[in-house]
Formats: C-alpha cells, sequence, structure tokens
C-alpha cells in the first residue's frame, strides 16, 4: 500500500523516504557546536525539535536535549504520535511554512552518537558466524559450545567506548602470546577486525527483579543501528579464556548515525530460521518471530568484500532482550545490545575478516593484486544496511564508518 507523499523531494533510491524517518544528533558547522535532534528525509535533516515548537506539538518537550533518550524513555505511544506528526509535518503542504524553515540539507551537518548510551552487550548469534569461529579458534574441538543453541550466548561489553561512525580506529596495544612455546609480549594488534552487526536501543526502562518477557520486546525497544564491534583477535586469542572477550574488544565499538525505529520496519519482519533444539519456553518466539530482513553490505577500501543477510541470524533481538533480563537484570533508557557478528552461509555474506581470512590463514586478493588478511594502518571500512520499506522501495541506516589509524598518530 502506497503511503502519503512528502512535499519535501526525496530523490529515488534515498536511504531515508518518508517511511524511514530515523533519528540522529546533528550539529551545524557554520552555528557553533550546538547539538539537536534531528529526523532525516531525503537528502534533508528536520530540526524536529524546533518544528515541533513551530507547529505547535505537545511533544516538543521531548526534543529539546541533544540526543533522543528523552523520547525513546517516553514509551510506544508516544514513540507512535511523534512519528504520525512527523509524516503529516512532511507530507500535508498546510505544514510547509512552518516546517519548511527548519529542513537543512545533510551535506551541511555534523552527526553525534544518536543516543546516550546505558549499558552495553554483544551477542553471539549468527549460527554460520559461530561455526566457522569455532571451527578457526578451536579446530580439534566441537566448533559450539554446548549452551549454543540453548541460549543466545552473549557478554557485558565497555558503554563508554561506543562511538559514532567516522571515529577513528587506533590500533590498540595489548598483550599477545604469539606462538605457544614463547611467553607473552606487549605490542600494538597485528590482527585488527571488524564485525559488522545491528545494534538494538533500548527506549522504556524496566525495573531490578523482573523479567521482560519475549512478547514485551515493541515495549521496550525503541530502534536499530548498525555496529561495527572493532576486534583485535590476537589479544582476544590470549585473553578470552575463561571469562569472555576483553580488552580485544573494549577499545572502540561504532555506530550508525541513525537510529531506524521499529515502526519503520514493518515490512522487514520475517520469519526466523528452524530451531533444532526447540527454545525454553521462555525463548519461544513462534507467536512473537523477531526476525528481520535486513543486508548489510561491506566495503573494504571501496570494494564490496560481502553481505551479509541478518535474516539468517539463529537467535532474535526479541530472544536476546528476554536472555538479557531473565535474571531479574533491569534495562535503562539507553541500553544498547548487538546482534551478534552476522554471517550468512555463504564465503561472500560473512561479517568478519577473521572468516573471510580463515584466521589470518587464508590472504584475499585486493583488485590490484595485493593480498589482505586483517586491517592494515589507513584501511577504511564502510558498513551500509538496506531494509524493505513500507509502501515499497527500500530504507537505510546511514552507514558505520572507520579507518584505522596508527597509534602514534595524534
Ligand atoms: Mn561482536
Amino acid at each position: 500500500m502506497q503511503g502519503p507523499s512528502p512535499w519535501v523531494p526525496v530523490p529515488e533510491n534515498s536511504q531515508f523516504p518518508l517511511s524511514n524517518l530515523p533519528y540522529g544528533s546533528f550539529s551545524i558547522e557554520t552555528e557553533g557546536p550546538g547539538r539537536r535532534v534531528g529526523v532525516a528525509i531525503g537528502d534533508h535533516v528536520i530540526d524536529v525539535g524546533a518544528a515541533a515548537r513551530a507547529t505547535g506539538s505537545p511533544l516538543s518537550h521531548l526534543l529539546e536535549g541533544h540526543v533522543v533518550n528523552p523520547l525513546m524513555a517516553a514509551g510506544p505511544q508516544t514513540w507512535n504520535e511523534l512519528r504520525a506528526a512527523v509524516t503529516a509535518w512532511l507530507s500535508d503542504t498546510r505544514y510547509q511554512d512552518q516546517v519548511g524553515p527548519h529542513l537543512i540539507p545533510r551535506r551541511q551537518v555534523t552527526m553525534h552518537l544518536p543516543f546516550e548510551v546505558g549499558d552495553y552487550v554483544d551477542f553471539y548469534s549468527s549460527e554460520h558466524h559461530a561455526l566457522n569461529a569455532g571451527r578457526i579458534l578451536r579446530p580439534s574441538g566441537d566448533p559450539l559450545p554446548p549452551s549454543w543453541k540453548y541460549l543466545p550466548v552473549g557478554y557485558q561489553g565497555r558503554a563508554g567506548t561506543v562511538a559514532i561512525s567516522g571515529t577513528p580506529v587506533r590500533r590498540p596495544s595489548g598483550q599477545v602470546r604469539d606462538s605457544l612455546d614463547v611467553t607473552p609480549s606487549f605490542r600494538p594488534s597485528h590482527a585488527l577486525d571488524f564485525e559488522a552487526e545491528l545494534g538494538f536501543v533500548v527506549g522504556v526502562p524496566s525495573d531490578l527483579g523482573h523479567a521482560v518477557p519475549l512478547s514485551a520486546f515493541e515495549d521496550h525497544v525503541f530502534g536499530v543501528v548498525i555496529l561495527s564491534d572493532w576486534s583485535a583477535r590476537d589479544i582476544q586469542a590470549w585473553e578470552y579464556v575463561p571469562l569472555g572477550p576483553f580488552l580485544g574488544k573494549s577499545f572502540l565499538t561504532s555506530v550508525s548515525p541513525w537510529l531506524v525505529p521499529l515502526a519503520a520496519l514493518k515490512a522487514a519482519r520475517t520469519d526466523p530460521p528452524p530451531r533444532d533444539p526447540p527454545p525454553l519456553s521462555y525463548l519461544d518466539d513462534a507467536d512473537h518471530p523477531w526476525a528481520l530482513d535486513i543486508t548489510l553490505e561491506i566495503k573494504l577500501n571501496g570494494r564490496v568484500i560481502s553481505r551479509p543477510p541478518f535474516s539468517s541470524m539463529y537467535w532474535t533481538a526479541a530472544q536476546q532482550l528476554a536472555q538479557m533480563t531473565s535474571n531479574g537484570a533491569s534495562l535503562r533508557t539507553g541500553d544498547l545490545y548487538g546482534s551478534g557478528t552476522i554471517s550468512g552461509p555463504r564465503p561472500d555474506q560473512v561479517g568478519s575478516l577473521l572468516e573471510l581470512s580463515w584466521g589470518g590463514s587464508k590472504p584475499f586478493q585486493n583488485p590490484d593484486g595485493s593480498t589482505h588478511t586483517y586491517l592494515a594502518d589507513g584501511d577504511e571500512v564502510v558498513i551500509t544496511g538496506s531494509a524493505p520499506a513500507a509502501g515499497g522501495g527500500t530504507l537505510g541506516f546511514g552507514e558505520v564508518r572507520g579507518r584505522v589509524v596508527d597509534p602514534s598518530d595524534t
């Protein structure tokens, strides 16, 4: 069904049609450092707080700050009201005089983190990725740990090092053991990698001691970003037993600037893959299937190296939320949880260089004939994503971009 048409010009194939309306935090370079909340439409961003004031919206008080946390905390009814209002402002020409002055070309703005990050969790929920990683890291053992098909495996990450797309990826140093028969040394990582993921952002908090059921996913989770979980495989390999990832990942996690509301992803909902064994009842999602048909695209130095399909994930974000709170752990507004590396079944669908280079043992070819394993200084990674939009066409998230810099660069 075709929805309303915007009076703002939206180029064909734009990531930001009227059916998307993602939220971000922007500043205008020519106007100093002031950050405010914006919504992307075509090649523009609308200063949504200013538009709310201009139209006399009762929701304008939620849009006064520089991040979307107050709006996210207000809950689904308010989210829907504002979404309907912004849709009307941008499609009903009667609003053109009030709203038009608050549209800014996106090329004139600088984007910032759209939300203040609460807690950060990262999962490990692609079966294809977990099988690949298990075979690479533990070639003689069972690639999947015994719990893997019973629960979404995850770890608590470092919220303070989540940063906006474009933040330089400073090669970390750490303790590394180069082979089984040497003592460890402290040096820059030789195995710097990305993990292409989606990030889910919590809006409505929950009470300590009370689990959030899978069926309440839409009552708590506001939206989705693209996420790159930068990883130093050599640091990770030496430190991760027995408590999981630590310094090999906590140096930086990048997110895309546009937070796409769940409401914009209705046309992307699809059925998850079959599960065997069947999940325990608190993870049974037969009545709440939240697989999403979102395809990522990863470019390394301008060339597409992979297109991971999110629809192939074994565990959904709704199951991850249920797992994360199943012990009574509470949610805070701004909590971010990563899906885990997204890898499909094919070699051109993997979400990390760990898999693309098979642990660094099988270099892949660059267009100029040189070969690649992990990230070199100067390499640039760009991850984008595409989902079917309501009413036809596709929508996107902006991009996660990161260029690797030597630690001695200032
Ligand atoms: Mn990860």
